[in-house]
């Protein structure tokens, strides 16, 4: 039998070569912090963790006493050990985030430990490929920001995404000339979806969606606080546009209120940060059962990319139908060296999909000569 003997977390970290915004803060550097986890017999499991690197470093530490000498197999034993040992302190944050790395790794592990890739442990793939969408479109510094953004999407149009997500939040009247300049490059063909990153009130989201809504938007993503579920709920019965968010929910405990109260036609639990790969299948659940989709939101380095490809790869959009929807994963395209160079293999898209891995485990493993030039 198998025992874990290390929990490393690893933080890697490294400034941006052009620095961008969006309707929060400017991002200057990409920073995450990964986790392996290695086994008495020489295995190990890679996982992430979403949110600030050196605090979820912190608490992979706190954690890490509860994880050593257990059996990898028995991942979701662990996380319910871990989830209590968390529960005073972190009913959702940061120490989720911890808790959620581990759980990542231990399905790495326990993959490997059985010869199956994780989508089949999950329970089977619907499908061998996962339709992506490119995540891009920040704000940055320039005389002509409509144009430069119209310019971008245009990349990923030519790079084969058949569905791109832009921010907002800078204020009705800048959105709207930024959705319409990238609307009318893209024609009617490519998906588009809008994310405020919880910039609005009610009435400024509500105002900026009837705005744009002749310009068929796929979803408005996190349009208000992620505390205003109420206001959640009374956009979401104001605008025909699809309402999505939960990158800042954790567990089945937090989505509860999404789900009950129902804020979202797409909940998007990150699964660094929701409670992993374990927790992850129940939010989904939970969700679908209150007639939600779930595609997972995703913004990290090749592991996080591909504990969601293979999450996302056993989803079945609700309601089911012979022809029916995909899951669209999230795939970040902005500046990022740790998600392109740290993973391998690298995920590549084509025509819009990415292949989900069939090597046992996560099917990635980091490159030593990346992880020692970022950490
Ligand atoms: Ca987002």
């Amino acid at each position: 039998m198998s025992r874990i003997t290390a929990v490393e977390p690893i933080v890697v970290r490294r400034k941006l070569a052009r620095p961008f915004y969006f309707s929060q803060w400017e991002q200057h550097e990409r920073a995450v912090c990964l986790v392996k986890v290695t086994t008495d017999d020489g295995l190990y499991g890679w996982g992430e963790g979403y949110g600030p690197a050196d605090v979820v470093a912190a608490g992979i530490r706190f954690l890490t006493p509860f994880v050593l000498g257990e059996n990898p197999l028995h991942n979701a034993a662990v996380w319910q050990t871990l989830y209590r040992r968390s529960l005073d302190y972190a009913r959702r944050g940061v120490l989720v985030s911890a808790l959620s790395a581990i759980d990542i790794a231990l399905w790495d592990l326990k993959g490997k430990l059985l010869g199956q890739p994780v989508s089949v442990l999950l329970g089977g793939p619907r499908r061998a490929s996962v339709a992506v969408y490119a995540t891009g479109l920040y704000f940055t510094h320039t005389p002509d920001l409509p144009g430069a953004l119209a310019a971008e999407a245009v990349t990923y149009a030519e790079q084969g995404f058949s569905a791109i997500k832009m921010k907002v939040g800078l204020g009705l009247a800048a959105d709207v000339a930024n959705v319409r300049a990238v609307r009318a490059v893209l024609g009617p063909g490519i998906q588009l979806m809008i994310d405020a990153n919880h910039a609005y009130s009610r009435s400024e989201a509500l105002a900026l969606a009837r705005a744009v809504e002749d310009q068929t938007i796929g979803w408005f993503e996190e349009p208000v606080s992620p505390e205003d579920y109420e206001g959640y709920a009374e956009l979401r019965l104001r605008t025909s546009i699809p309402i999505a968010g939960g990158e800042c929910e954790a567990l089945c405990a937090g989505f509860r209120h999404l789900a009950t109260q129902h804020c979202v036609d797409i909940a998007q639990p990150d699964l660094g940060m929701a409670g992993g790969l374990t927790e992850g299948q129940r939010i989904a659940a939970l969700m679908q059962t209150f007639g939600a989709n779930v595609t997972p939101h995703c913004w990290g380095t090749g592991i996080a990319f591909a504990a969601a490809l293979h999450f996302a790869a056993t989803l079945e959009m609700i309601p089911g139908r012979l022809m029916a929807a995909e899951p669209l994963l999230e795939m970040d395209r902005s500046e990022n060296p740790l998600r392109d160079e740290l993973a391998t293999p690298r995920f590549v898209p084509r025509a819009g999909r990415v292949a989900v891995p069939t090597a046992p485990g996560l099917g990635v493993d980091v490159d030593p000569a990346a992880l020692a030039a970022f950490a």
